[in-house]
């Protein structure tokens, strides 16, 4: 796919400019512009946004004796002595002083004409990390030259910028390099795309004094600032940088849309009747997302919404009225889980629900093989018999075919890539169309992070959890305590209450995993012998798995020892208590995922973190944030300041993590603007959209192609 709505650049003239390859530079040719490509860089205006790593203070000359271990500094000294050594291996070390204090040079490459030059009395000006060696304080190959020669006063005048380098391409080269770009930006050759009324209500500088600043900050500049990336200089770049994402995927929505869907509506007649055998009436947050999904699917346009909505909201409910609103009109609706537990449990759910209205329901499950699963296929693929199917990523594998698939539901999205949601859609491309799709996650984001990371899809949130929920309180006791906790187990299971215990998925070894959850299973059996204990874990088969949940489901089972495969979606009203070890060494999310579990009926649940001492300071503040709030909003804002976003998505959802300059956490401030920012551009200034995504993202291809 490309990017087809971009509109192209009229300012033909500028572009060429920008676009002037790296050759057409007094010194580039053929052979240093082909080690050049490797970092990326094709063309001038490529160089200047090859933006420095870090910088180097050598504007001033650092007496030595002030010099400390781990400084970076320029220093200036005469050669008292210069030896060649056999210390393991040859080297040269020369002995410099500059009256404050000596420093120890140490060389094991080195030419004989540097050997010859490098002898007593003559003057070095040197430049290198000062650390603690076997002679005091030395300095292993220190860039250098003499100091007594003609250019001997001279000091750099700006900071020193340390770029990305390649085989071939020395840091000095670099500097040349950019310092001939920068002269192309000085004369406005690279145009500045920003609109300048946004760029002063922003109060940011111009394209050509960031960058500038970036590639030569002047002596005396607060290098704390830059090294964090919270300079104007560095905010205007990182603006424009977030503003060329912003685009890209809002491009690659509209790209999508103009594909064509089956309008999809209905009468209403099942919806209604499903309604009225509902034990509960929906939430206006979820009345309000499923009007959301049943306008969207009732245009030609294809839906492409995300529900976000905390553990327990009732997403599965909307998912539910909106599949029946297409199945009415007389398409298929496929709903895709993340896992086969979660997978069997949906479709045992829309079993029982939808048998009312007489609509079978097939499980498309990794476990059905031969002729039972021959038969599902055929009757998918004949449609009329089969509304609804239910599976895992089975269900967009080879062989599977749909007759008229309209509507996708995904569950738990976190755990899906764009990638397959793309190849679902791809599986109702008949005749031409897209099927509409419907994202539920109960990973909530920030909505500004949100808008940016999810600027492809529409998002709903149902922000509300149904009535009689009582919050879970959260405890967090040491390791030392479990005795008090397996009594309180045994006190409240007397009293007909359920309750979990998870361990921790061990090094992300399936069979240390499951050795702790029989251990601890064992244990607990000997500790309560009057409670039916069970045990699940990934080892069982799903068949297994799906007895043992069902037997606690049906409240046959006291205590259930698990590991994290319990963490989505498994929904048990009954359980109250959940006891978690090693809370400290699991993640926020997840943390929140398994605490989902309890608090879904009436009674008042409790959710006990077990922790190892001693903890760390990030473990102690999760486990601060879990005992402080059971809103999965603010778990996941916090989450994200203690995590960063790439984690938190996922790197595949986002496509932001490579950016150059902008970080999302620390920059997301500017995300409100950047929003404003795009909308403002796409409609009058499209000239500007092909160049600047050519600057920020390359071709395009990282969206074009999803
Ligand atoms: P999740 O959003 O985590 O997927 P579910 O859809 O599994 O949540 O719903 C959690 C539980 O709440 C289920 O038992 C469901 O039947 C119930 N539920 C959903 N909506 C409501 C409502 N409006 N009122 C009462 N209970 C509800
Ligand atoms: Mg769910």
């Amino acid at each position: 796919m490309s990017l087809g709505p971009i509109p192209s650049g009229k300012s033909v003239t500028t572009s060429a400019a920008e676009l002037r390859p790296v050759t057409a530079l007094k010194g580039v040719g053929d052979a240093l512009a082909t080690k050049l490509a490797k970092l990326g860089v094709e063309t001038v205006q490529d160089l200047l946004f090859l933006l420095p790593l870090r910088y180097e203070d050598r504007t001033q000359i650092i007496p030595i004796g002030a010099l400390r271990s781990g400084d970076r500094a320029v220093v200036e000294g005469e050669v008292q002595l210069a030896e060649l050594v056999f210390r393991r291996r040859r080297q040269l070390l020369v002995r410099i002083t500059d009256g404050s204090g000596f420093l120890t040079l140490r060389f094991f490459y080195f030419t004989a004409q540097q050997q010859a030059q490098l002898t007593r009395g003559v003057r070095l000006r040197c430049y290198g990390e000062a650390r603690r060696g076997s002679l005091g304080l030395e300095i292993v190959h220190p860039e250098y030259r003499r100091a007594d020669g003609p250019d001997a006063q001279r000091t750099e005048d700006s900071l020193t910028p340390v770029y990305p380098t390649t085989e071939g391409v020395q840091q000095g080269r670099l500097r040349i390099l950019t310092a001939l770009a920068l002269d192309d930006a000085e004369q406005q050759r690279v145009r500045d795309w920003l609109p300048s009324d946004l760029l002063r209500d922003l109060g940011l500088p111009s394209l050509a004094e960031a960058l500038t600043y970036v590639h030569r900050p002047p002596p005396g500049a607060d290098l704390m600032p830059l090294a964090m990336g919270t300079h104007p200089a560095q905010r205007r770049l990182a603006f424009e940088e977030l503003l060329a994402h912003q685009i890209s995927l809002r491009l690659l929505r509209q790209q999508i849309r103009t594909e064509p869907a089956w309008p999809l509506v209905s009468a209403g007649q099942l919806v209604m009747q499903f309604r009225q055998a509902l034990p509960f009436s929906l939430t206006q947050a979820q009345e309000r997302t499923l009007s959301e999904a049943i306008k969207d699917i009732g245009t030609t346009s294809p839906m492409l919404r995300l529900v976000q909505g905390d553990v327990g909201s009732g997403k599965t409910v909307v998912a539910a009225l909106t599949a029946l609103v297409a199945i009415e009109a007389g398409y298929q609706v496929a709903m895709m889980a993340p896992t086969e537990l979660l997978a069997e449990q949906h479709w045992q759910n829309f079993e029982s629900w939808f048998k009312p209205l007489r609509l079978p329901v097939a499980l498309l499950s990794g476990k059905l093989t031969g002729t039972a699963r021959q038969k599902t296929l055929n009757a998918i693929a004949s449609g009329v018999d089969v509304p609804l199917v239910i599976g895992t990523h089975a269900l967009f594998q080879e062989g599977v075919r749909f007759n008229r698939l309209a509507l996708v539901i995904i569950d738990e999205q976190h755990r899906f890539g764009v990638q397959q949601r793309m190849a679902l859609r791809e599986k109702g491309m008949k005749e031409g169309r897209v099927p509409h799709q419907l994202i539920m996650t109960a990973t909530p984001i920030p909505r500004t992070l949100a808008m940016t990371a999810y600027a492809d899809l529409d998002v709903s949130v149902i922000d509300e959890l149904p009535p009689g929920r009582t919050p879970v309180s959260t405890v967090v006791l040491p390791e030392t305590r479990r005795d008090t906790v397996v009594a309180r187990i045994a006190a409240a299971c007397r009293e007909g209450r359920q309750a979990y215990w998870v361990c921790p998925l061990i090094e992300e070894s399936d069979e240390l995993d499951y050795q702790a959850a029989e251990a601890t299973h064992a244990a607990l059996v000997s500790a309560l012998p009057s409670l039916q204990v069970g045990l699940v874990h990934g080892r069982l088969t799903s068949k297994k798995k799906e007895a043992m949940m069902a037997s606690f489901k049906r409240g046959e089972l006291n205590l259930l020892v698990a590991t994290t495969v319990i963490e989505v979606g498994v929904d048990v009203p009954n359980a109250s208590l959940m006891v978690i070890e090693n809370a400290e060494r699991m993640g926020l999310a997840q943390l929140h995922q398994l605490r989902g579990r309890v608090g879904r009926g009436a009674a008042e649940s409790t959710c006990v973190l077990l922790y190892r001492a001693p903890l760390s300071r990030l473990a102690q503040e999760r486990l601060d944030v879990m005992r402080s709030t059971t809103d999965g909003f603010k778990v996941s804002e916090r989450d994200l300041e203690l995590r960063g976003p790439g984690e938190l998505l996922g790197t595949r959802q986002t496509g932001l993590v490579q950016m150059k300059v902008a970080e999302l956490i620390r920059d997301a401030d500017l995300l409100p603007r950047v929003q404003k920012a795009a909308e403002q551009l796409i409609s009058h200034h499209p000239e500007s959209i092909r160049p600047l995504l050519r600057r920020w993202i390359g071709n395009g291809e990282q969206y074009g192609q999803v």
